[in-house]
């Protein structure tokens, strides 16, 4: 269990913005959150579309936040080096992705002044990355299949967060745990508990509350306060 002194950190998935108010709410999302979570998708690691280095240089000059590159793309390391010029201060490929070049990755990505991720997909099991955890600045434990929006929470993860959690203070080592998919305030509570770090906001989270980014906002805090206050 987590004590009062330790944080968790809000990462808005902000292609989820209203184009139309898009400014706004990135301002408001630089002041009020902690990390800008980006999935950039190549319509082939997952059959749909997300956003492009393009939108973090866009958005760049207007954060002072870190921006992590959420890359669900089949072969990262075509765009490592746009996503860091870009402006990625993260950058979080697949485990599955860089298997036959693990190290190779995460070394190019820090070549690059980047911080390293790793996403793992929930049929990912963390024996596919202890060998490099170490490496890594974050963790992202997938807690849906990615890339479709709209499936269940997959409760079995709460333990994938809690197992990592555990390596990490055996191991004495300082990546965050992220979660990433399908996160509501039905599971705030659950994720806190078992130790994550970072825990990403899509629609059902935040976005889907309100159009207002300011009350869409609050109705997330009062939701996360009031699910962690019996367990802080
Ligand atoms: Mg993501």
């Amino acid at each position: 269990m987590k004590n009062e002194f330790q944080k968790v950190y809000f990462a808005p998935s902000v292609m989820l913005i209203d184009i139309f108010q898009a400014k706004q709410h990135v301002e408001f999302l630089n002041n009020n959150s902690d990390i800008f979570h980006m999935d950039i998708k190549d319509g082939n690691y997952v059959k749909n579309f997300g956003t492009t280095p393009l939108f973090i240089e866009q958005i760049k000059p207007m954060t002072t936040v870190p921006i992590d590159a959420h890359l669900m793309v089949n072969n990262p390391w075509e765009h490592l080096e746009d996503t860091a010029k870009a402006g990625a201060d993260y950058i979080t490929p697949h485990a599955d992705t860089i298997a036959k070049e693990a190290f190779r990755t995460i070394n190019k990505i820090k070549s690059l002044g980047c911080k390293a991720g790793i996403a793992v997909n929930p049929s990912t099991s963390l024996n596919e990355i202890k060998n490099y955890l170490h490496l890594l600045d974050k963790v992202t434990v997938m807690t849906v299949d990615p890339g479709y929006s709209g499936q269940p929470f997959i409760m079995q993860m709460l333990d994938k967060i809690k197992s990592l959690d555990k390596i990490r203070k055996e191991e004495g080592l300082d990546f965050l745990i992220e979660a990433d998919g399908s996160i509501d305030e039905k599971v705030y509570k659950q994720l806190y508990e078992a130790g994550v770090d970072i825990i990403v906001l899509g629609g059902p989270a935040l976005f889907d509350k309100s159009t207002q980014i300011e009350e869409a906002w609050d109705i997330m805090k009062n939701h996360f306060e009031a699910a962690i206050a019996p367990v802080r």
